[in-house]
């Protein structure tokens, strides 16, 4: 049973009891159904109160049902609404804690709802790239009047059910701490004699300028989200509760859910929801597996990356040491932490107290002793593998037994730096990008020695971090860098046979990206890529890549940190400005290596740079560096800006199809540099066998 059945006095209580959030399957449908039922046929009972148990009131669909066949047998969603909206004896929703999608969209089935304070109301399906599908866009607006609908079903984001008490959403809030059966069962007795039966379909929505309210939504979704049609479906179907009767709103927000649950962007954007979830599980690492306990951290260098570290740690209450080499380079990171810190107060996003308490929980020093007693120490220093290895043969002397020994490189090799430690299995990666009090992703990289216990620790601590954990074997770049440095060799290409930096930019970020590759080298700066670029020139001779990233840097235009990179940047401004004298320098360097510039389409662009990270993708899965697909588009989604409605790198090459893909790559191996277009050997078996790589 996931619904329970129990009657106070002469009213039947349902309660909805599918953990964790009394999603509504099947088996909870069919038991809520026979709920009503049974209540109807009890001459005793004269009003029902449905609710939820534990953690919620219903927080909607079961995503556990989503693509099965379950999620659309009988009685659907559909019929549960219309069987508690004719039913003949009154239904009261009693809602607590959590009340979204189909759970608020029931809510408005029923006759009357009743709700404790602090429950939160949404109707996040936008966000899933479709709409709310069972009359969540006709009824909501009967209740909160246009406006704050289009608001609520266009953001998908929650509101306090305190804020809507005076709106005819709620019939009653409850005093904070009610209890809200014995309430809700008084307030049903109250009403079980009232006729007619009160039922939001039978409310209008009148707005006096309801086609300007439209367009202007319009106008911002289209601002907002170029690229994704949910948000547009969502002010259509809800403009349709202002000029079509009920039934014929009804049948329009089928339509338009049909049409969306279909769109590529809305299967991409379920893709990423799921890659979310599965990407915290690792084949061979139980989930029963017993944690180290992490209750304080240390972080080595107090450089940029360091500082945000430390400042994740301190945002999730685990008090942090920062060492560093010398007290100026300390006093200017703790300067650099709290200089963050009081921004983020100016902006109203920390409260002054908490300021105060995470400033309570850093201790800056240069003594190795005040590391030894860390939970877990995270080393940020420089990228110089000698230097990492010595920072952790000196840790390996002082930090306790059973601490966990991160490093946080970007594409050394973890093993090298575990094998100067006596305690190997105690060590791997957490790559954070850039900026780390900031970005969602979280590479986990797994030693060849790293223990279960360690990986399974770094995940749960991720999650506490409010990261993303990906996790990655060992490899040269590992999941995220590996790959873009394919598409930045392509970048580098494209410069020299005829595109500017622009150009590409403006190609790339029309496809969906957060920021083509110059305006990204440029934040980052240019020195970081020739640091990497003369690291392999060394191990990688064979590797080809274009000189112009060099000459840039040269010219001594590191990014915006020195107010000009491949754009000028004016100063305190991050608008980048096409510079006459760098385009002039890539026009000269074509020449001198020979090149006719040629145009180059905005599709080619997208392809080298898109299909270049598909193919080295294919290989990381090959290799086992990742060991889903998803896991590699989680990175690419979370850490480097990829357009979540195209689902990830991996993704999006399933949507185009892999013979497709295989075509490009075989065309740009018959090209200029054509080696770096080999075809990935899986990229091949797939395209062969009709695969895709999420399958
Ligand atoms: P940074 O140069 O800003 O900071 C490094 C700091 O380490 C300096 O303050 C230096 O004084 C300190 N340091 C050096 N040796 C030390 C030692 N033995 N003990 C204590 N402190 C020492 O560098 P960063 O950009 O913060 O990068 C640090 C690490 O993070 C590198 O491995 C880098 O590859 C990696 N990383 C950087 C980025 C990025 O975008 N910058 C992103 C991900 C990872």
């Amino acid at each position: 049973m996931t619904a329970q059945y129990q009657v106070h006095g002469a009213v039947a209580v349902i309660t909805l009891n599918n953990p964790p959030v009394n999603g509504m399957g099947l088996a909870t449908r069919t038991a809520a159904v026979a709920g009503i039922e049974r209540a109807l046929a009890d001459a005793a009972v004269t009003a029902i109160v449905i609710t939820g148990a534990g953690k919620a009131f219903s927080g909607g669909a079961d995503i556990r049902e989503f693509n099965s066949p379950k999620a659309l047998a009988e009685p659907s969603l559909h019929t549960f609404i219309a069987t508690a909206e004719g039913s003949t004896k009154p239904v009261v929703a009693a809602i607590h804690t959590i009340c979204m999608g189909g759970g608020l969209e029931l809510s408005l089935g029923c006759h009357y709802r009743v709700a404790l304070p602090g429950a939160r109301i949404a109707l996040p399906e936008v966000k899933l790239g479709l709409l709310p599908g069972a009359g969540g866009t006709q009824r909501l607006p009967r209740v909160l009047g246009l406006e704050q609908a289009l608001t609520m079903i266009v953001t998908g984001e929650p509101v306090l059910s305190e804020k809507l008490a005076d709106t005819p959403l709620f019939d009653r809030v409850f005093a904070p701490g009610a209890d809200l059966i014995a309430e809700a069962v008084a307030f049903a007795e109250g009403i079980a004699d009232i006729r007619p039966l009160p039922k939001v379909r039978d409310r209008t929505v009148d707005h006096p300028h309801a086609q300007a309210v439209l367009q202007t939504a319009r106008e911002q979704a289209a601002a907002k989200a170029p690229g994704y049609p949910a948000p547009l479906e969502c002010i259509a179907t809800v403009g349709a509760s202002v000029t079509m009767p009920f039934e014929d709103g009804m049948k329009f927000e089928r339509e338009r859910f049909m049409h969306l649950i279909q769109s590529t962007e809305s299967k991409a954007l379920r893709h990423a929801f799921f890659a979310e979830r599965v990407a915290g599980k690792v084949p061979d690492v139980p989930a029963d597996t017993l944690l180290r306990t992490i209750s304080s951290a240390a972080v080595i260098g107090a450089g940029m990356m360091g500082v945000g570290i430390a400042m994740n740690f301190l945002n999730a209450s685990i008090p942090v040491v920062i060492l560093e080499t010398s007290q100026p380079a300390l006093d200017q990171g703790l300067a650099a932490l709290r200089k963050l810190y009081d921004n983020a107060v100016a902006k109203g996003k920390l409260k002054p107290e908490q300021l105060q308490q995470r400033l309570a929980l850093v201790h800056g020093t240069l003594d190795h002793a005040d590391v030894a007693q860390a939970d877990i120490v995270v080393e940020a220093v420089f990228e110089d593998l000698a230097v990492k290895q010595a920072v952790f043969r000196a840790l390996d002397v002082v930090v306790k037994p059973g601490a966990i020994l991160a490093t946080n490189t970007s594409t050394l090799d973890v093993d090298a730096i575990a094998a100067v430690t006596g305690r190997p299995q105690d060590v791997l990666g957490l790559h954070f990008f850039s900026p780390a009090h900031v970005m969602k992703l979280l590479e986990i990289v797994r030693g060849q020695h790293t223990a279960i216990d360690v990986l399974a620790t770094a995940l749960a601590l991720s999650k506490k971090l409010r990261k993303t954990g990906v996790v990655a074997r060992v490899c040269d770049g590992f999941i995220g860098n590996r790959m873009i440095e394919q598409y930045s060799r392509q970048a580098g290409f494209l410069l020299e046979e005829g595109a500017l930096p622009a150009q590409v930019d403006a190609a790339v970020e029309r496809f969906g990206f957060a920021m083509g590759p110059f305006r990204m080298a440029d934040l980052a700066g240019n020195d970081i890529g020739q640091a990497i670029r003369q690291r392999r020139a060394v191990e990688r001779p064979d590797l080809a890549y274009s000189r112009t990233a060099d000459l840039l840097c040269a010219m001594g235009r590191l990014g915006q940190k020195t107010g000009a990179g491949w754009y000028d940047y004016r100063a305190g401004e991050r608008t980048p400005h096409p510079n006459a004298e760098v385009d002039a320098m890539i026009v000269a360097h074509s020449a001198q290596l020979g090149l006719e510039r040629r145009v180059i389409s905005d599709n080619e662009i997208v392809e080298r740079l898109v299909y270049a990270l598909v193919n080295e993708g294919a290989r990381i899965l090959a290799e086992g560096i990742a060991s889903r697909a998803s896991d590699i588009d989680m990175v690419y989604l979370t850490g480097y800006g990829f357009p979540p409605y195209r689902g990830g790198p991996m993704f999006y090459a399933d949507t185009v199809g892999l013979p497709a893909v295989l075509a490009a790559v075989e065309h740009y191996a018959a090209g200029r540099h054509g080696d770096a277009w080999t075809p990935a050997p899986l990229l091949v078996r797939l395209a062969a066998e009709g695969k895709t790589f999420s399958a």
